[in-house]
């Protein structure tokens, strides 16, 4: 079988993993002009957490990854106002850079990446599908993938327009990392955060003297502004702490988006099947769109490469549905999830600022913090218990 992935992020470089060892020939087009670098951090756990650990790779994560000790949140002046610490013993819970998760996944994956590369045109026939890509390049494939991301373009060619696909949650997002030793050391292995109502600013230290920054900001208009950097100087350069600093030093890489959720009614059709965030993006609120990914791209490997039945071949648009199926309804649980939790990440008032610091001191009580993580991953662990495998 034949398989052409558009995106290789964390979801298209999973699917690609298990797909070749599963005999398929597949290939990957990557819009970036080489491996992706820069980026944010991510909480890595849960179901992803637990197809990586059979990948082989979770070792390697937990390496390059990090264990934050403590969340902490800061006034102007950068003095501690509340926080909490992160109880120990979470051994599957990492901290560590989409960008070093995804390496993890592509030094497994054999396959050849075109970067620079996406794909323009899509003619689906009866058993195939014909695919044009932006170099001028014909490919023609028994399955076409989109793990393209919440903007996915192969959902535009073969689906529709992304605003009957997307729910803006209201708010902008951006990331970023700098080198920059003494506030490395400053902010140290802990999460720190400033809030005041509608906006969030936080920072955590990376090694080799590096800081990754995440800013989120309330913003009914989802249209994003002309010029990013500056407009994030403009809002969080006032609000102190380390901030007007850090913002002077925004690198050309910035990622800054809004925030959305993708909810789309059939994740295929025909020999089309999307995958990750281009169909099922449950947002940073939801907090684990990665680990979700991951264990999309793995749901959808087992069904297709199912045992035959009977000594039939797998009916492709049979494990296509199971795919939907299994998936489904955790994301739509996920992402309702997702939608209560942006009050607690970025609360709209100083009323909500205080419940969240009440929250946290609860959320330390012994016990409550095993619940508290596992309110966090609403119904993942059925993807790996509840599958054919
Ligand atoms: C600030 C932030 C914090 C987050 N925190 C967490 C967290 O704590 N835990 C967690 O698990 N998740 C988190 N997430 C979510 C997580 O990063 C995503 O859900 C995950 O990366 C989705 O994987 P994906 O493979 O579907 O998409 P992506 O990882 O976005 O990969 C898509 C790939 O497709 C490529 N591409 C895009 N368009 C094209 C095109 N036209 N042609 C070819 N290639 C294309 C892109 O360059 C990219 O390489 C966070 C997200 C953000 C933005």
């Amino acid at each position: 079988m034949r398989v052409l992935i558009c995106g290789a992020g964390i979801a298209g470089l999973t699917l690609a993993w298990h797909l070749e060892r599963a005999g398929w020939e597949v290939e990957l087009v990557e819009r970036a002009p080489a491996f992706r670098e820069g980026g944010y951090m991510i909480d890595f756990y849960g179901a992803g957490y637990e197809i990586a650990r059979r990948m082989g790779i979770d070792g390697r994560l937990r390496e390059v990854g990090y264990q934050i000790n403590e969340l902490r949140y800061v006034d102007r002046h950068g003095r501690r106002t509340s926080g909490a610490r992160v109880p120990s013993g979470f051994d599957r819970l990492v901290s560590l850079l989409r960008v070093d998760l995804a390496r993890a996944i592509a030094d497994g994956v054999h396959a050849k990446i075109w970067y620079g590369t996406g794909v323009a045109a899509v003619d689906r026939h009866e058993d195939g599908v014909e695919v044009r890509l932006t170099d001028g390049t014909h490919r023609e494939v028994d399955l076409l993938v989109g793990a393209d991301g919440a903007h996915s373009v192969v959902r535009g060619l073969a689906f529709g327009s992304e605003e009957r696909f997307e729910r803006y949650l209201g708010h902008h997002v951006a990331a970023y990392v700098i080198a920059d030793e003494r506030l490395s050391e400053q902010i140290g292995m802990r999460y720190q955060m400033l809030t005041v109502p509608g906006s969030m600013a936080g920072a955590y230290a990376l090694r080799g003297g590096r800081l990754a920054l995440l800013f989120l900001r309330r913003e009914p208009d989802p249209a994003l502004p002309a010029d990013p950097a500056a407009a994030l100087r403009d809002h969080f350069g006032p609000l102190g702490w380390i901030l007007p600093e850090v913002l002077d030093r925004v690198p050309a890489d910035l990622y800054y988006d809004q925030v959305t959720q993708i909810e789309i009614e059939r994740w295929s059709r025909g020999r089309v099947v999307l995958v990750g965030d281009a169909c099922q993006a449950v947002s940073l609120f939801a907090g684990h769109g990665a680990s979700l990914g991951m264990a999309a791209a793995w749901v959808l490997a087992d069904e297709l490469t199912g045992e035959p039945v009977d000594g039939r071949a797998a009916d492709l648009a049979a494990a296509l549905d199971r795919y939907q199926r299994r998936m489904r309804p955790v994301i739509a649980e996920t992402q309702a999830f997702g939608r209560r939790f942006i009050e607690w990440l970025a609360p709209s008032s100083g009323l909500r600022i205080v419940m969240r610091d009440w929250l946290l001191r609860l959320a330390a009580l012994p016990g409550a913090d095993r619940l508290f993580l596992r309110s966090l991953t609403p119904g993942g662990h059925r993807l790996i218990t509840g599958g054919r495998a």
